[in-house]
């Protein structure tokens, strides 16, 4: 079958965040990340559209422990695992910018907005750590 949208890249079904992952409900085959996407955002761009208010959520979708550690202002705690059930609290009419610890789980997790029909998200490159690091060295790197 012909990869089509953001459906299992094997059958075309559909997809469920796990942890760490994103599996297909039907196969059960683990899905690749997506290296080059359109939906990724870099953080110079994340911090502009900070800074000119634009309204947007940012989405974290790491575990509990990571977000109390070190997390960005105004910023969404819904872990992963948890996004299934969470996903209704989201707006579907703002731009929403998922972001984790270095951009791989939020590639799925906007993957999977992105079949549910959400179609303004955006992935942060590179994380949180990407942000710490090019943005905001007062910030904890881990
Ligand atoms: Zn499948």
């Amino acid at each position: 079958m012909e990869f089509s949208g953001f459906q299992c890249r094997i059958c075309g079904g559909r997809l469920v965040p796990r942890l760490n992952e994103l599996v297909c409900s039907n196969c059960n085959f683990v899905q690749h990340p997506v290296k080059e996407t359109d939906f990724d955002i870099s953080c110079e761009i994340l911090k502009k559209k900070i800074e000119t208010k634009e309204a947007i959520i940012l989405l974290d979708v790491r575990e509990r422990w990571e977000f109390s550690m070190v997390n960005l202002p105004n910023s969404v705690l819904i872990p992963m695992r948890e996004l299934e059930n969470g996903v209704s609290k989201l707006d579907k009419n703002k731009l929403i910018i998922v972001l984790c610890h270095t951009g791989e789980r939020s590639n799925y997790a906007a993957r999977y907005l992105l079949q549910n029909g959400f179609n303004n998200v955006k992935n942060l490159k590179g994380g949180i750590n990407a942000w710490a690091t090019r943005i905001d060295p007062s910030m904890k790197i881990y």
